[in-house]
Parts: C-alpha cells; sequence; structure tokens
C-alpha cells in the first residue's frame, strides 16, 4: 500500500508540464476508478466474512463509516453497491481494471440487479460493453430500455417505489427557507425543464449569478406567476397570501414568523398584490390597492407607456409583464401612487433595491436609492455607494 501512495506522491511533486498534463488528468481518473473498484471488491470480501464484527462495529456501514470518515449515506451506498458487485463477476472485474468510472459502475451494478437471476449472468456481458461505449447519459437510456424489455415488471415495481418514496419538506423560518426531498424522475424533470425556460427568459446581460441561484430565482418567478392564475384555489374565501403585519414602532414581521427590513416592508408594499398583502394588527388590510393590477389600470398603462414597456434600470429589458410599479419615495416616507412617483422595475432589480439596498441607475441617468430618487449626475448618498452594474 506504501508503494501505491508513495508512486502518487511522486506523481504529485513532479513537474508534467503543460502538454502532458490532459494525459497526466486522464490516467489518474483511472487509477481514481481502478482503486474504487478495489475498495469495492475487498469492502464486499470483509462484510461477507462478518470481519468487522471483531472490530467493534455492528454492520459494515458502520464500520466503514468509523474508519474512512464517510457519511453515513455513502458508507451505506459503498456496501450495497460492494454486495451487488460479488454477484456481478463481470461488472466487477471491469470496476478492478478502472475501466468505468465508478457512477457507472454503480448504474450498470444497480440495474443488472433488477434483471432476474436466470437472464443476469448472459447479460452482463453486454451492459459492460455498452457502458464502455456510450455516455452516461446514453447508458442511463439504454439501461432502461433493457430492463422494460426484459424485465417488464422491475419497471413497474421501480416507478411504484418511486411514487412511495416521494417526499417534499418545507421549513420557512431560519436563516434561509430550506427546501428538500425526493420527486418522482418524470416530476422532476418537468420541474427542470420549467425552470429551465424561467431561467432562460430571465438571463441579464451581465449575469454573474450562479446556475443555482438562477435556479432559485426562477422558483420565485414560478410562485409568483402561480399566484395570479385564475385557477388558484382560495383557501377561507382568500387567495393564498403572504400575510405581513405591520404596527407603528414595531418591526413588520409575516404570519408565519419571519421579521421583514424597512427595505423587504417596502418592497411588498409596492409590489403588494395576489401573492402578498400587508395588513394592520387588527387584520385591517393597508396595503390593498397598489399592485400592478390595482394602481388603477389607466395609471398602470400610463406607466407602461412612458417607460416604453419594460424596466427602466439601464440596460435591462425585462418587459412590463415582468415588471412592478415602484413607488421612487416609499409610501411610509410619505410618497404617493402617483405617475411621477411610478416608475417600472422588474422584479429582480426590485428585489435588488429594496432587499439587499443596492442603488439603481436608469436609463434617464437618475439614480434610484432604496428611499428615493437622485437626479440626473447626483451621486448616491455617502452611506450606500455599492451600485449594480448593468452592461
Ligand atoms: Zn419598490
Ligand atoms: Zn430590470
Amino acid at each position: 500500500m506504501s508503494d501505491v501512495l508513495g508512486a502518487l506522491d511522486a506523481l504529485g511533486s513532479t513537474d508534467p508540464g503543460l502538454l502532458q498534463l490532459p494525459g497526466l488528468v486522464a490516467s489518474l481518473a483511472r487509477v481514481q476508478a481502478a482503486a474504487t473498484g478495489h475498495y469495492l471488491r475487498r469492502l464486499g470480501e470483509l462484510d461477507a466474512s462478518g470481519e468487522f464484527e471483531v472490530e467493534g462495529a455492528a454492520t459494515t456501514a458502520a464500520w466503514v463509516r468509523r474508519e474512512t470518515g464517510k457519511s453515513e449515506r455513502e458508507a451505506r451506498d459503498d456496501v450495497r453497491l460492494a454486495r451487488r458487485l460479488r454477484q456481478l463477476p463481470v461488472v466487477q472485474a471491469a470496476s478492478i481494471a478502472g475501466d468505468l468510472p465508478p457512477q457507472t459502475v454503480e448504474l450498470v451494478a444497480r440495474v443488472a440487479m433488477l434483471l432476474p437471476e436466470e437472464l443476469r449472468a448472459a447479460t452482463e456481458p453486454a451492459l459492460v460493453d455498452a457502458a464502455r461505449l456510450m455516455t452516461y447519459e446514453q447508458l442511463r437510456r439504454f439501461l432502461s430500455e433493457k430492463v422494460a424489455s426484459l424485465a417488464p415488471d422491475q419497471l413497474k415495481d421501480a416507478i411504484e417505489t418511486a411514487y412511495e418514496r416521494r417526499r417534499l419538506y418545507l421549513d420557512p423560518l431560519g436563516d434561509m427557507g430550506e427546501v428538500r426531498g425526493s420527486l418522482e424522475p418524470l416530476v422532476a424533470e418537468q420541474l427542470d425543464v420549467v425552470l429551465n425556460a424561467l431561467m432562460e427568459s430571465d438571463r441579464r446581460a451581465d449575469e454573474t449569478r450562479t446556475i443555482a441561484q438562477r435556479r432559485a430565482d426562477a422558483l420565485r418567478l414560478m410562485v409568483e406567476m402561480v399566484c395570479e392564475l385564475p385557477e388558484m384555489p382560495q383557501v377561507r374565501e382568500a387567495l393564498p397570501q403572504l400575510i405581513v403585519v405591520s404596527e407603528e414602532g414595531k418591526p413588520a414581521h409575516t404570519t408565519g414568523g419571519n421579521v421583514l427590513s424597512e427595505g423587504q416592508l417596502d418592497l411588498v408594499r409596492c409590489a403588494s398584490d395576489v401573492t402578498t398583502v400587508v395588513v394592520s394588527p387588527g387584520r385591517r388590510p393597508l396595503d390593498v390597492g397598489r399592485s400592478a393590477r390595482s394602481v388603477g389600470r389607466r395609471v398602470w398603462l400610463a406607466i407602461v407607456v412612458r417607460d416604453e414597456g419594460h424596466c427602466q434600470v439601464a440596460g435591462c429589458s425585462a418587459p412590463a409583464s415582468r415588471c412592478v410599479p415602484h413607488h421612487i419615495v416609499p409610501w411610509r416616507l410619505g410618497g404617493g401612487t402617483d405617475l411621477d412617483n411610478l416608475v417600472l422595475l422588474c422584479v429582480a432589480h426590485h428585489h435588488a433595491l429594496h432587499d439587499r439596498e443596492i442603488n439603481l441607475i436608469l436609463y434617464d441617468g437618475r439614480t434610484l436609492t432604496p428611499t428615493g430618487g437622485l437626479p440626473v449626475g447626483a451621486g448616491p448618498p455617502p452611506r450606500r455607494s455599492r451600485h449594480l452594474q448593468v452592461a
């Protein structure tokens, strides 16, 4: 074992030069695959021998966790795969030779075990051959088709199992709202398609968001769109709304218990519509009538026409359908719902201004701050100097 580690050490300390680098990286991936193959084979042997009990661990997975520092799930997955590979000699051999990346070994082994035992040995070589030739995605499709034709009941079982295992957990309170769970593969794929379309429609010229951040923004967009659907079910004779309680001298909070900053309160007041409603402690709605649909149709049309149908942040062309009428001077500071105090902002820029207090430069040269608008050429107020750079 020290020879192996020594050889790896030697590789790591020599300077391969740029020309040799691609070959070296490819070789290391193969070494990694082969090492995983050997690890799984020996783990399978250890598991079959029951040796781990001697070492004071209740299960093989517990032993793996303790000895390798892997997570519970990783350890369990390793043991399950090692057990499968003991029944799949051809896949095991390819894995040890480093012919297949670990992820592919896992896929082939999992699918091969779905086949009826009498077909398994005869089919194994063909599965491994396919795995050598295909990309992971091609292989996955090929294997699904194989299972569907050779073991149709298994496919039905897999669908049934996925249905039983569907879960969605949502925790809206805390530093971050947490979403996690498992969806049936088709549902997950459909969600992926929808989110990708929304991400594409919300692409920015100066894109600095990560893919994961853009996906989160797409989900927010989806929620806002769904809330506007006429089919949206009513609960206790009202549309499902985020209810914000605002009381003089106290921080505003949602009925769920999330506290809002002043900027966030301005935000929901500007955009207050079907998704959000602001009420006083007596539940008297304060801001009903300030949304895009209810600043009054005439005022809304006037803003859209004046602002040429798109977000007014310099460089942004998000259409009016994706915009809200922002109150330049917020309501709490005396700003009114008249044309001069309103400007079209897309949802993304609107959130940037209120949530993160980022000053925005408009097409007409004014600088928009969270508390008002500065005339052309005037600098941002000294306290806040961050600008959202728009190409
Ligand atoms: Zn606003
Ligand atoms: Zn915008």
